[in-house]
């Protein structure tokens, strides 16, 4: 990939919308955006002044008006790219928005691949590599919280602990090192001596709570997946109804499962919630909906968060045994009385003796009645089980990260296994690895492979 011509992309989505901005970075943004752009007022003779909104208009090869833009020409290093920038602010249309970009190419700008305008943010040294990360999170983020956590990391939380982590495995190192290299010099000291051990072992503990913090914000970033479970006219549709209100409109089809499982998203406490809706399971079936029940089941078993519902207006029955069967060692669950405006069968104190102690929620999903107590506890459940990862540790938003931090706690633990009894190269063999593993994080190490892995999952024009 060509790292130093002019690039140009649509930064907004493509459709209909107030404003839409096509960019421009690299050398030749500024003669290129004074080819397309005609100002409105006579050119002044310092024209164009960097960070300036100019008022004008587009224009063809020929001269004729393509629209009416806002344009800002932004000088280098003080941009997105640290390169010279140009930002046009058009009308929001698929057509123009085309229209536009396509005339910028033709002035002489190449059309930028995704994430092209972040890689060269890295590159340039504006940001580091867990920083480029991030702002696909940010974009990316379904819930306030995930929003919080790959902000901080926009702002360099991630690489900054991760850096002084690499700093305290450089200081072990370097006298690993000195020993080996100089060994006469250090004839009476034990050179793995307990305090290098304790402070690996730290080290490790840091690493370990960060990996585990994981689990908190990959749910925060994809949504948990949740399902809600009960025998047929318990009113798990009434429930789900409930608990969406005005987040409906959220609640989409995914492609090619529509016949068996539907997803959707709700945030409830802050938390995303990924429903994946079960109304496909009961007993009695025909074939070609066994395989749909079979599809729903596996799904189920597959999530983290189970909200049972039983109908509280009929006694309980074999059906809601086979329900509670689905549940798997693991997971969450919270247990929901509903139809609780109608005549009770069902005893609760039953229900808590044999299903040990899962919370549980009267409702009436249909008066809407114990919907706010439903979130409440589904918000204690999860501040409980994920909110125990100390929020002062940034959080790892990408499985990049946790797969690397998890093979830099290996290596130190094999540091550690091995240290007393295996020469001094080895340990300070898999210390480096280990340093330059969590390098990959920051970017202090890479490579033009792993650009071009995280560069691609991200949209074109940012
Ligand atoms: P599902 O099969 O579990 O999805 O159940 P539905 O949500 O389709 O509900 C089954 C029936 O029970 C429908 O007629 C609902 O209107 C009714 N229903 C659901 N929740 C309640 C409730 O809280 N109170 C009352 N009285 N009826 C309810």
């Amino acid at each position: 990939m060509n790292e130093s011509d002019t690039i140009a992309a649509i930064s907004t989505p493509l459709g209909e919308g107030g404003i839409g901005i096509v960019r421009i970075s690299g050398k030749e943004a500024f003669p290129i955006g004074e080819t397309v752009f005609k100002p409105y007022r006579k050119r002044s003779s310092n024209y164009p002044r960097s960070h300036r909104l100019y008022y004008g208009h587009i224009v063809t090869g020929n001269n004729e008006p393509l629209d009416e833009v806002l344009v800002a020409f932004m000088k280098g290093p003080r941009t997105y790219t640290c390169e010279d920038t140009v930002e046009i602010n058009c009308h929001s249309g698929i057509l123009i928005l085309r229209l536009l970009l396509k005339r910028v190419l033709e002035a002489g700008a190449r059309a930028a691949g995704p994430g092209e305008f972040t890689r060269r943010a890295l590159l340039n040294g504006r940001i580091d590599l867990s920083q480029a990360e991030s702002v696909m999170k940010v974009i990316r983020a379904r819930s306030d919280e995930a929003v919080k956590a790959a902000v901080s990391n926009l702002g360099g939380a991630l690489s900054e602990e991760i850096g002084k982590i690499r700093d305290r495995i450089t200081n072990i190192l370097a006298r690993l090192e000195a020993h080996m290299d100089f060994p006469e010099e250090f004839e009476e000291e034990i050179v793995f001596d307990g305090q290098k051990i304790e402070e690996l072992s730290t080290l490790k503990g840091l690493l370990e709570k960060m990996a585990d913090g994981a689990e908190r914000s990959r749910a925060l970033q994809e949504g948990l997946t949740t399902a809600i479970i009960g025998k047929p006219n318990a009113g798990k549709s009434s429930l789900l109804n409930a608990l969406l209100r005005e987040q409906r409109a959220i609640v989409h089809e995914i492609p090619g499962t529509t016949r068996d499982l539907l997803e959707g998203f709700m945030t409830v406490c802050g938390y995303p919630l990924r429903l994946i809706d079960t109304a496909g399971i009961h007993g009695a079936a025909d074939p070609v909906e066994q395989e749909g029940i079979a599809r729903a089941k596996s799904a189920v078993a597959e999530a983290r968060l189970l909200i049972v519902v039983l109908d509280g207006s009929r006694s309980w029955s074999k059906d809601d045994d086979a329900v509670f069967s689905l549940i798997q060692p693991g997971q969450l669950v919270l247990v929901v009385i509903n139809k609780m405006d109608l005549k009770q069968r069902i005893v609760i104190k039953e229900i808590t003796a044999c299903r040990r102690d899962y919370p549980i929620v009267q409702t009436s999903a249909t008066l809407n009645l114990g919907i706010d107590r439903l979130e409440e506890t589904i918000g204690d459940m999860l501040d409980r089980e994920l909110g125990i990862i100390a929020a002062d540790s940034p959080a790892l938003t990408s499985m990049r990260h946790v797969a690397v931090i998890r093979e830099s706690i290996e290596l130190i633990g094999e540091v550690l296994h091995a240290s007393g009894h295996q020469p001094l190269e080895f340990l300070s063999m898999d210390l480096k690895e280990a340093w330059l593993k969590l390098g990959e994080i920051t970017g202090a190490v890479m490579s033009e492979d792993l650009l071009d892995r995280i560069f691609s999952e991200f949209c074109i024009g940012k």
